[in-house]
């Protein structure tokens, strides 16, 4: 059966540049980078120079970047790490917002268990976090303001600049959920105003396990884990040298790419929306219409019109070769509607209706075209047992 992989923004495969970039270094560089000895030296002069490359690839200096592994330990670092060393000077209100991953919102419900007051801003019916509301948020005692850039669910990407300026009058840290955007969008953390992002490598076509942490210089951050002075005692760990290495090259890899893929995913975007509006009933296209990640179509069933069962819509994708995602957390074996789409204002039924297409560097247009006749079957199939 003809199989199509339609969730990238879930995992990308890796890039078989980056595995061949990584691949002699499993070998050749093993050793452990805190290691004196040449074996440590060899593996240290590698991750230095990794360091180096992906901190340009966003506009930072190598002192600022940090290796975790992975988005999940980034968000968390950045969240329980300000907020512990920000409680020392008394300050204990965070801002967030309704839309994040759960490693954003599960590291500030931890916090809140710790005394911590959480606030989440709202997003419009696009998924879009206004800046004037997290401006309103603030209070005197507002030690951080967390917003992500792109919605991984929906692609709506948020005005970080704006909310950056409301954040550096009030003289508070600034973190961006970055996971989404970084290789697909032109990320600067000086442009953006960013005082700490996540990345994630797996995220472009790099190797799972290793991400990263950008903390600007002066940014009061607890550690997370306490071990080893690795990463200037930033994070304990003996650090992966060969993982580092892939991240780098898919970091290079995206810089050299990045415009050429974004025309080509908005083009093959534009067939599949095309598509889903002139021949589906009930159909809604999720997320903003022009600040949006090229990469990302969401649309959901209207429960009104189209009431379609969320979860059998996504295993009869499967069954017909199709990976996607409806953006939905499956939690013990029953979909959870989306806290995103409920978010932004869909019923439950229809949040749960959703299917989430995610390009990726090696998605055709014959690709997009069977998907789209997939969602014709899968649909017609599930009409003909569903009580109208
Ligand atoms: N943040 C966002 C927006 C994501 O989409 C993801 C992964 O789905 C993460 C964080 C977590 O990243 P990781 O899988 O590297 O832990």
């Amino acid at each position: 059966m003809k199989r199509v992989y339609l969730d990238h923004s879930a995992t990308t495969p890796l890039d078989p540049r980056v595995r061949d970039a990584m691949m002699p270094h499993f070998n050749d560089h093993f050793g452990n980078p805190s290691s004196v000895h040449s074996y440590g030296r060899e593996a240290r002069a590698i991750l230095e120079e990794s360091r180096d490359r992906i901190a340009r690839f966003i506009g930072a200096r190598s002192d600022e970047m940090f290796f975790t592994s992975g988005g999940t330990e980034a968000d968390n670092h950045a969240l329980l790490g300000v907020a512990r060393a920000a409680r020392r000077k008394g300050k204990d209100h965070i801002i967030t917002s309704s839309i994040e991953h759960h490693a954003v919102l599960h590291a500030a419900e931890r916090l809140r268990e710790d005394g911590f007051e959480i606030l989440h801003v709202p997003s419009d019916h696009n998924g879009w976090v206004d800046p004037a509301d997290v401006r309103r948020a603030i209070k005197p005692n507002t030690c951080l303001i967390s917003i992500m850039h792109a919605n991984n669910e929906v692609g709506t990407i948020n005005s970080l600049a704006e909310i950056s300026v409301a954040a550096k009058e009030r003289g508070i840290v600034f973190h961006s959920d970055t996971v989404q955007t970084i290789g697909k969008i032109k990320v600067d953390v000086n442009r953006l105003g960013i005082d700490l992002l996540a990345i994630s490598a797996h995220k472009f076509y790099g190797p799972k396990g290793i991400g990263a942490i950008y903390i600007r210089r002066g940014t009061a951050v607890e550690p997370l884990l306490h071990g080893g002075s690795q990463e200037s005692n930033r994070r304990a760990g003996t650090e992966n040298a060969p993982l580092a290495v892939g991240f780098a090259k898919a970091a290079e890899l995206c810089d050299e790419l990045m415009e050429e893929e974004a025309g080509r995913f908005w083009r093959l975007r534009e067939i599949l929306r095309q598509r889903l509006q002139n021949e589906f009933k009930g159909i809604i296209i999720n997320g903003h219409p022009t600040e949006v990640l090229p990469n990302i179509l969401s649309a959901s069933f209207d429960s009104s019109i189209t009431p379609l069962d969320g979860e059998a819509l996504i295993m009869g994708m499967d069954l017909e070769g199709v990976a996607v995602t409806s953006g939905s957390a499956c939690t013990s074996g029953s979909l959870e509607p989306s806290h995103v789409l409920r978010a932004m204002g869909r019923d439950e039924k229809t949040a749960k209706a959703t299917v989430r297409f995610s390009l990726g560097r090696w998605t055709t247009e014959e690709e997009v075209e069977y998907a789209a006749e997939a969602l014709h079957k899968v649909v017609s199939r599930m009409e003909r047992v569903m009580p109208s």
